[in-house]
This record gives C-alpha cells, structure tokens and sequence, in this order.
C-alpha cells in the first residue's frame, strides 16, 4: 500500500513507538572478558604431576576456553543468547502479580486465540524487540479489523485513528487507545486499523467492552498485530520513555504466573 505523508499529528507521536525494531536503550555491556582464568588454567596443567590433578586441569581449560568463546561472541552481537523464549540478563522481568486474580483480561473476545510474537524481555529477529522500557509490552499477531477489547475497565485518555493500515514506520503514524486508571498506570493498544477506534476521549469503559478494530499501522514491521502494555504513566503525553511498561498477567488465558509466554497461542477463556 502507498505510503501517505504522515499528518501532522505524526510529529506528536514520536515519542510513541510501541514496537520498536531496534534496541532504543543502549544495552549493558557484556561482562567483560578477561583471558587471565585461563592462562590460569593453562599453567596449572603444566604444573601438575598427579593424573587426577592433570585431568581436572584439563577441564578448566576446556570449560574457560569455552566461557571464552561464548564471551567474545556476546561482544560481537547485541541481544547474544536472546532468543524468543529465553531473555538474556540484560532485561529482568519479574515482579508479576498472581495470575488467577490479575485485574486484566485477554483484549480479545472469550474462546478466541491469538499467537504471542513478543511478550517479556522478547527480542525480534535479531535487532530487538520490547526491551528496555518496553519490555513486557505484548504483541498479539492478528488480522486487520479483530475486535479490540478492553482488558481492563477505565477512562479512555489517548485516541487516535487517523492513519492508514500499512503506513509503516518506526515512529509514529501508529493508530492508538491509551486507557487510564486511578492508580495513575494506562494501558496503550496500539496499531489499530484505520477508524477503527469506536470509543472517544472521556468514555468509561468496562473490562471486556469493544474499544478498537486491529490494524497495521505504525511501526509493525508490516505484521498486522495487536500491541498491548500496561505504562506507568501516559505515553502519549509523557513519551514512552518516561513511562515503562509493567508486568502485566491475565486471569482468562491458561496459568501465566511469569506473563504470556512468546510463541504460543493464547485462548481468551470466559470470565
Ligand atoms: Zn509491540
């Protein structure tokens, strides 16, 4: 699809990016490497006399040369050792509350299911992902016009609607519903389909209530896809990078004590 100059509420959106491509906060350095262990280990070998001594030696050299290779691959490769299901150190996430009485529900209708493409500390490919403050946002790969529902009841703060289902970037031009909360937290859907938002500014809405249609607006990688996170605060207003996601289970789907996990299907169960 033609890509449409970007309106001028584009500019606004910036500091929104729900799905970035890239790693945006720099990662932490590797843990730095240093050869001496296993010089260590090399010089022990040659002093020991004894076979057990010697054999014994001979592992630490193996498993030093090894830590090493690893090591240094790290340093080549950002995001090293971070496939989909297993987060590397350089997010942590935890902190979930229990599942079974989580105040969130699947934001999709009961008794349909949609694939988790990103969940917690979950890379894309190999260039990122929701890490950093976006890292326990979740992605749910579904197709254009899916009913968005509400997964947890409050007041609608953040609308927008304007753009146009495969008008991808990396900023902005996502179509959105930011919902808030007493605690001051919101809920950002993102990448709606174009006019496919059906609430408006100040409306109350109820856990389970339609809000939105799903699209592929905004920065989807061209993945039509719901994205889902819960922010501490308002990250229309405050820029998503003032705002870091929150861990965030769901009393409806299957036992997600630690979240959804990435690359399974999730069931909205009744609730
Ligand atoms: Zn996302």
């Amino acid at each position: 699809m033609a890509v449409v100059a970007p309106p001028v509420r584009a500019a606004k959106n910036a500091g929104l990016k729900p799905c970035a491509t890239q790693v945006e906060e720099p990662l932490a350095s590797p843990a730095k490497v240093s050869a001496s262990p296993f010089r260590r280990a090399l010089s022990e070998t040659r002093q020991f006399t004894r076979p057990l001594e010697l054999a014994c030696a001979m592992l630490r050299r193996r498993r030093m040369r090894k830590l090493l290779t690893t090591s240094l691959l790290c340093l080549s490769a950002a995001g090293c050792g971070g496939s989909p299901d297993a987060p590397t150190t350089l997010d942590i996430c935890d902190g979930f509350a229990p599942w079974e009485t989580s105040a969130f529900v699947l934001p999709y209708a009961v008794n349909s299911a949609y694939f988790v493409s990103q969940g917690n500390c979950s890379p894309v490919q190999s260039d990122g992902g929701h890490r950093g403050v976006k890292k326990f946002g979740y992605d749910f790969d579904m197709p254009i016009g899916t009913p968005v529902l509400a997964a947890r009841g409050g007041v609608v703060l953040q609308v927008e609607e304007s753009h146009f289902d495969g008008q991808i970037a990396f900023t902005g031009l996502d179509n959105y519903v930011v919902i808030t909360h007493d605690d001051g937290t919101a809920d950002l859907y993102g990448h709606m389909t174009h006019d496919g938002v059906v609430v408006s500014i100040g409306d109350v809405v109820a856990a389970g209530q339609l809000i939105a249609y799903s699209g592929n607006t905004g920065n989807t990688a061209n993945n039509p896809h719901l994205h889902f996170s819960v922010q501490t605060c308002d990250p229309v207003s405050r820029g998503t990078a003032n705002c870091p996601t929150l861990p965030v289970t769901f009393r409806n789907a299957d036992p997600n004590p630690t979240g959804l996990q990435v690359g399974r299907v999730y069931q909205a169960h009744p609730y």
